[in-house]
């Protein structure tokens, strides 16, 4: 197909959510990809930080392919080895002691909210049901995600939203103090780097203050790692690079190395929570998805982690200064960069000269493979550098 001839056949018969770049994706390799007509991209959105090793990466596309040709489903009816293996190795990396799977970022949130209402009804009361959220924050787009997400803009159609969720100013300990004094609370939700809402980290003092006072307040600290775990931003999970201890924590995108797949992990206080026919779904825990996940799980090492690290450092340290630049935030390979220009220009244009870059808020925001080449990264940079200089 054509980029004329799927752009009309898309208009015609896909819902009309998305605004897609005039870009067709038919193949690749690692950090590059590749249109209809053999033009090649270095690609630093990774599909939103889900490729985490790349486009058909061969170690990942191994473990799938081998579990594909064992079975493919199976139900939550009976026991697989991928899902074990997954949960175990979940654990013993974060010391969480039990997880639920899901298949989407929103999904693993919901859980997440429905363990913090029933954990709250059964140690605080049933009327400890609200859950704290942040200004800008981004936790999916599920009724009750929506409403736990902190953004006007994505409320407005779909009212009413599930009740029970007030959203605290980031990095305002006092504005949070008090939400937790107005309010019955089960939980504080947040993202450690708010990525939708601009690629923002929060301060770390913020973070260990918030954890301080949820906890005083009986309330569960609950994280959102659905875009910050997995690797992401140069620690396996983004909270600890803050020295918290979550009760919950939810990921998905990079887990599955490009398979759906999302996961809620809770701790020794919140693990026994949900029991027998409080939470399902039909389709998770879904072998392949796991035996995908495992295999990207085993290759987050230390060492690749510092890597990850350096090549944030060699990011940084390019833009930071730069003409168009004004300025640089995030963690790790999970960056965002203010530019002068309109951040939409910017993207256009390094489409234009073969690099992918995404957009969050009024910024540029970079969530390259965690793997990429550092040859393929120094040149897209460059690009993407040349792009944020001010035009006459
Ligand atoms: C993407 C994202 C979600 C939603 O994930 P989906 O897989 O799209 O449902 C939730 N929280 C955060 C922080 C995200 O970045």
């Amino acid at each position: 197909m054509g980029m004329n001839d799927i752009k009309r056949r898309d208009a015609q018969y896909v819902a009309h959510t998305y605004a897609r770049f005039p870009i067709h994706i038919t193949e690749g390799e690692g950090s590059v990809v590749t249109d209809d007509e053999g033009k090649e991209y270095i690609d630093l959105g990774s599909g939103i930080a889900v490729n985490t090793f790349g486009v058909c990466d061969k170690v990942w596309q191994k473990a799938v392919i081998e579990q594909l040709g064992r079975v493919q489903h199976a139900s939550n009816l009976y026991f697989t080895d991928p899902c074990v293996r997954l949960a175990e190795m979940l654990c013993a990396r974060t010391g969480m002691s039990r997880v639920f799977f899901s298949n989407s970022g929103a999904e693993s949130n919901e859980c997440a909210i429905k363990a913090a209402r029933k954990y709250a009804a059964q140690v605080l009361g049933t009327d400890y049901t609200t859950i704290i959220t942040l200004k800008n924050s981004f936790h999916g787009r599920t009724i009750t995600t929506l409403a736990a997400t902190g953004q006007d803009v994505f409320h407005k159609d779909f009212q009413p939203l599930t009740p029970g969720f007030v959203h605290a100013t980031p990095n305002d300990l006092a504005d949070l103090e008090r939400l937790l004094n107005e309010n019955r609370c089960a939980a504080v939700m947040m993202e450690l780097v708010q990525g939708e809402g601009g690629v923002r980290e929060l301060d770390a003092e913020f973070v260990k203050g918030a954890e301080r006072l949820a906890h005083e307040h009986g309330a569960l600290v609950v994280i959102d790692e659905v875009q910050t775990g997995n690797g992401r931003t140069g620690k396996l999970y983004a909270y600890m690079h803050y020295g918290i201890q979550p009760d919950i924590v939810s990921t998905a995108k990079g887990l599955g190395g490009g398979l759906p797949i999302g996961a809620t992990m809770f701790n020794e206080k919140t693990a026994d929570i949900l029991g027998p026919g409080d939470h399902g779904s039909t389709f998770v825990g879904n072998p392949v998805s796991c035996a995908g996940a495992v295999s990207i799980l085993e290759r987050i090492d230390d060492a690749l982690l510092s890597r990850v690290q350096a090549k944030s450092n060699m990011i940084r340290t390019a833009l930071t200064g730069a003409p168009g630049v004004e300025e640089v935030t995030g963690l790790g390979l999970m960056l965002g960069v203010k530019t002068a220009r309109p951040a939409g220009d910017v993207v256009a244009e390094c489409m234009e000269n073969g690099v992918l870059v995404l957009k969050a808020k009024d910024r540029v925001r970079l969530l390259p493979a965690l793997n990429i080449p550092e040859e393929q990264l120094q040149k897209a940079v460059k690009v993407l550098r040349a792009a944020c200089a001010p035009k006459e």
